[in-house]
């Protein structure tokens, strides 16, 4: 076994041209240019127009969902919902996400609290929120890590005992179903973001999901200025509108991502196969229930003792060949300056989440990656191994 791996470890060179992590999806620059035409002719370029109302009714359908409102990013989408569920005091989030999570609660002057996050799926880990609730806390901020949905059972039934709101990150989970239903469509209200380095985009872009419709206007009048009408200005609102280019880009992507997202199938199978027998490699899988996923990520965990490497080493050596990869989501939301001093973020709070944030990587994916892209970035992460693995 050991001689047979030493033997398959190939003299592998670097790529000529830079592979990074993701590319973003592009529909025909010509047809893009009959939507831009479009839009010239009917002079609206934001506020609700014509590509706004189409692309909202076309999310609604694709992400299966009761409702939507449009943002110009995730960060402010999320910013909104915490001002429109009224949430204040203390929250419960992850350390394990990007910064915009935990930043958003700052910006609605809530206090992040910490919580540890499950070993298999990475996502806060519900059996641990009770046991953080205060009289402060008013909700719960939960993510899809990697498009791996969170317990929402768990979380809602927590939320409910306690009477606290659930909104949901899902960033990482465009398109993502449990049992034919759409992540959207779970907790208060759900963030999508639309950023270029996800499956699905506009560039720029984001988006709320609910439930309940009868949020439609709060969220509605929050992302514009709190003008009701010309006479009423009736909250203090922000500037979060989506403009009409983001969404006749929206609706060209949108034609194109279930095709990205098989093609994206291929290579994690790719992937997992080559990957599958790396003493110290270990392949993040999207959770054991039936559903839908992304594909937004292909991650690993490495685990230095057996490996014979660490991440950081394995990161650094990628990049001498050309090789671009990320440690998302390092570091932890609980190591920033703003937030370390909180006493959520003690590392004796959060044990797993300071083990995982050492092992994970994000290698290279994306549709125009060829399958011996991946074997050969296979083949390199193979020729890392240290010496304690052979
Ligand atoms: C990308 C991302 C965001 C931020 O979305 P923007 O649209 O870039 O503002 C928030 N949370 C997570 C987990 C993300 O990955």
């Amino acid at each position: 076994m050991l001689l047979k791996s030493r033997t398959m470890i190939k003299k592998v060179s670097a790529f000529t041209e830079p592979i990074y992590i993701t590319r973003p999806v592009l529909p025909d620059l010509a047809e893009y240019s009959v939507k831009l035409r479009e839009i010239w002719n009917s002079q609206r370029l934001t506020n609700d127009g014509p590509q706004h109302e189409l692309f909202e009714k076309e999310l609604i359908k694709f992400l299966k969902v009761p409702d939507i409102s449009l943002f110009n990013n995730g960060t402010i989408a999320l910013i909104v919902a915490c001002q429109s569920l009224r949430l204040s005091g203390e929250v419960i989030t992850t350390p394990f996400t990007f910064p915009a999570t935990s930043h958003v609660l700052s910006w609605n002057n809530i206090k992040p609290i910490f919580c540890d996050i499950d070993p298999s799926t990475m996502n806060i880990d519900s059996e641990r929120i009770e046991s953080m609730i205060t009289p402060q806390t008013t909700g719960i901020l939960a993510v899809h890590v990697y498009g791996t949905p969170c317990d929402v059972t768990g979380i809602q039934k927590v939320a409910e005992r306690y009477g606290l709101r659930v909104v949901y990150d899902a960033a990482h989970a465009f398109g993502v179903e449990i049992d034919d239903r759409g992540i959207g469509a779970f907790g208060d209200i759900t963030m999508f973001s639309f950023h270029a380095t996800k499956l699905f985009h506009t560039a720029e872009g984001g988006a709320l999901t609910y439930n309940n419709r009868a949020l439609k206007p709060r969220i509605d009048f929050l992302k514009n200025f709190g003008i009701k009408n010309q006479e009423e200005v009736v909250m203090p609102g922000i500037n979060g509108k989506m403009n009409e280019l983001q969404a006749a880009l929206g609706l060209l992507v949108l034609e194109m991502v279930e095709e990205e997202r098989q093609k994206r199938k291929v290579l994690i199978d790719v992937y997992s196969e080559c990957l599958m027998d790396i003493d110290g490699v270990t392949v993040i899988k999207n959770g054991s229930r039936v559903y839908k996923n992304s594909n937004q990520y292909f991650v690993i965990r490495i685990d230095e003792k057996l490996f014979g490497r660490s991440r950081d080493y394995v990161y650094e050596e990628f990049k001498k060949y050309n090789v671009f990869a990320r440690k998302y989501f390092h570091p932890l939301c609980s190591d920033y300056s703003c937030y370390k001093y909180l006493p959520s973020s003690r590392k004796e709070n959060l044990p797993v989440a300071n083990k995982v944030v050492k092992e994970v990587l994000c290698l290279p994916l994306y549709g125009g990656l060829a399958a011996s892209d991946i074997e050969r970035i296979c083949d390199m992460l193979k020729s890392f191994r240290g010496k304690k693995a052979l």
